[in-house]
């Protein structure tokens, strides 16, 4: 039987360990601030939005919600941030992505002080992360690495392989995983007998999107099998990039589509703000 790695009861216990954290900041005259902008109201967006919102609560973090309207344009999307990156009492700011058609997102991006990028999207943070310098890290892969250290679960030395390639998720993913010194492998759409590549993997990471791709025949007996993948079935249920059901049979631990990698995006988001705060004081 495989171990169902739990991402619910580990990132309630990180957003725990953030509540004594956040309160110690506090009485120190810190209060974490998080500063997150919408622009548009894209119901998922909206939802994600929601969700970090609830989190800041939950931890005690200020959170300051800019919902800007769909026509919004870009000059004043970078005013917001000009203004946010230079305010004192804001230490971290998040713009939801997608943005509208026509905005660039890079250039947004690109516009948030590093330092307040609690995202871990901005190219410097990117850059920080490569070559093995301390800055913020993309969350969900971030969220990855800590299901995996709160597990037991060693990287040095492995064999790991990370299905997809994207900017938030595969490329960081593999970049964590080299850190923790294991020996890691990036697939992608052009990747040639796939199925040959994914099971060499002590530790696969599927990331693709796309529902129930990676089967039994993918995996190596007793590897562990983590699934960023978030899709929805026929019948409009989460599942993840995993066939769950025939992969759990065949490995030694996997987690599960929902409760396994999605809440630990927004601990690790969590995290990242009171980081962003500490460094900012000085403490
Ligand atoms: P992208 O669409 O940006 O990237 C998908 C990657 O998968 C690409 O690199 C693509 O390759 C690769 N890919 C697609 N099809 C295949 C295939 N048949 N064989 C091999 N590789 C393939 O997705 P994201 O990285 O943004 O997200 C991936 C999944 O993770 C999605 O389901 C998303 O919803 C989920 N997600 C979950 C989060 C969470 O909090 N749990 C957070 C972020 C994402 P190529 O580059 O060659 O096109």
């Amino acid at each position: 039987m495989a171990m169902i790695i739990d991402g619910k009861k580990i990132s309630a216990e990180i957003k725990e360990e953030l509540k004594l954290e956040v309160a110690a900041l506090k009485e120190r005259g810190v209060e974490v601030t998080l500063a997150v902008i919408q622009v548009g109201n894209d119901p998922a967006s909206t939802v994600y939005v929601g969700n970090k919102k609830k989190a800041c609560e939950f931890i005690g973090i200020r959170s300051l919600a800019y919902e800007l309207p769909e026509e919004t344009n870009e000059e004043e999307l970078l005013r917001l941030i000009d203004e946010l990156n230079a305010r004192e009492d804001v230490n971290g700011i998040l713009v939801q992505l997608p943005l509208p058609k026509g905005m660039d997102e890079d250039l947004v991006i690109q516009r948030i002080s590093p330092k307040k990028d609690v995202d871990g999207f901005h190219p410097m943070n990117v850059g920080l992360l490569n070559i093995g310098q301390e800055g913020f890290v993309s969350c969900t892969p971030a969220g990855v690495i800590e299901l995996l250290k709160r597990s037991n679960i060693e990287i040095e030395g492995k064999e790991c392989v990370v299905l997809g390639r994207s900017n938030i998720v595969g490329k960081p993913m593999a970049a964590l995983l080299l850190r923790e010194n294991g020996t890691v492998t990036i697939c992608h759409s052009r990747t040639k007998d796939l199925k040959s590549v994914t099971k060499r993997a002590d530790i696969l990471v599927a990331a693709i999107g796309k529902r129930g791709f990676v089967t039994a025949d993918h995996v190596k007996e007793g590897a562990v099998v983590i699934d960023v993948g978030i899709n929805r079935n026929e019948f409009n249920k989460l599942c993840g990039d995993v066939a769950f059901e025939e992969v759990e049979k065949v490995v030694s631990a996997i987690t599960p589509v929902p409760g396994g990698v999605g809440p630990m995006t927004i601990a690790m988001l969590m995290k990242n703000c009171v980081k962003a705060a500490r460094i900012q004081n000085g403490i």
